[in-house]
């Protein structure tokens, strides 16, 4: 892969614009190309960007292009999407974002792009495995934004009642990024220490630790966010931004993104939301946790979920 870091946005609507404005405040990316249907937009919102540049920390080159300067980008952010019509069912809007995911991957694959593809646009691991079929990339080139945001929310949520640093909360949200997600609170740890431990030995420090509240809290905040304000934005973008720095600078980091499960966790054919490592080559390794029983059953009834609404997808 060449040096300079190029990353192709595709739909400057509010989750595309909070991650590029991300992006600028923390020295990820050295080229970003605006694309939307809406030109005039991608060509204000660079110029917006592009005068913020003299108070950033990134020298970022910005500017509205189309798919054919997706040739020598390295990682392609599709958060480009329609919105559900009123009355309109969860069939029909995904068959008519397959239709905008047509005109986005057929002409970047035919420009030669042979980065990687993050997708942030719902359903998330829908749409991802669309992309995977429309492009044909190894499945580690495709991935999805999945449950990271789920996981950043449970991590706060949880470090607030325990009163710790959330990045010191090793928690995961799994499965789909939506209603059948669910926390394998067996894997949940604070530092070391299981949450299990901690309850059984600690119980004055986790008494007002309530799992299933917590769950439902993470579970329920992107439609609370969507009823004060009509839409969620700054915490998908930044859950963007840190995908797009684990790949950038090889972290090796592990990640709740959405990717094709095909083997692990006894799942064949899904993409899920579980901890993978990823890297400069995006996915590097998708992890197996060792859950109970309960915890293997809601994964398999999540990939039940997605395996159905994904074989509703008309190509
Ligand atoms: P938005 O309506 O503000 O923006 C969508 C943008 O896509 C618009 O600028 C529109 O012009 C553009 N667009 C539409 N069709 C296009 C096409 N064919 N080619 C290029 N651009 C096209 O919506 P938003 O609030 O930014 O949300 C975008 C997507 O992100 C939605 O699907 C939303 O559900 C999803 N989202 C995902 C997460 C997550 O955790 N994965 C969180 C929040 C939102």
């Amino acid at each position: 892969m060449p040096d300079k870091r190029k990353v192709m946005l595709i739909g400057c609507g509010m989750v595309g614009m909070s991650y590029a404005y991300a992006l600028l405040n923390q020295n990820i990316v050295d080229e970003l190309v605006l694309v939307d249907v809406n030109k005039e937009k991608a060509i204000g919102e660079a110029m917006d960007l592009n005068h913020g540049l003299a108070f950033a920390s990134s020298s970022m080159k910005i500017y509205a292009g189309d798919y054919s300067d997706a040739k020598d980008t390295d990682l392609i952010v599709i958060a480009a999407g329609v919105n559900q019509k009123p009355g309109e069912s969860r069939i029909d809007l995904l068959s008519r974002n397959t239709a905008v995911f047509k005109s986005i991957i057929d002409p970047v694959v035919e420009a030669g792009f042979n980065g990687i593809f993050l997708i942030a646009t719902n359903p998330v691991d829908i749409m991802s495995e669309i992309t995977l079929k429309l492009s044909g990339f190894s499945p580690d080139k495709v991935i999805g934004s999945g449950t990271t945001l789920d996981s950043a929310r449970l991590r706060y949520l949880v470090g607030e009642k325990l009163k710790v640093d959330p990045r010191n909360i090793h928690a995961y949200v799994i499965g789909e990024h939506g209603e059948s997600e669910f926390v394998p609170w067996s894997q949940a740890h604070v530092s070391t220490v299981s949450l299990d431990e901690l309850k059984a030995k600690h119980p004055e420090r986790s008494e007002d630790l309530d799992m299933s509240e917590i769950e439902a809290e993470v579970r329920n905040s992107a439609q609370k966010i969507i009823a004060a304000k009509k839409a969620t934005y700054y915490g998908i973008g930044m859950a963007l931004v840190r995908i797009t720095k684990a790949i950038f600078s090889d972290e090796n980091s592990i990640l709740t993104i959405s990717s094709l499960v095909d083997g692990p966790y006894g799942i064949k054919g899904a993409y899920l939301g579980l901890p993978c490592i990823v890297g400069r080559e995006g996915r590097v390794k998708l992890l197996e946790l060792d859950l109970t029983e309960e915890e293997q059953k809601k994964l398999e009834k999540s990939a039940a979920v997605i395996k159905e609404a994904f074989s509703s997808v008309r190509f």
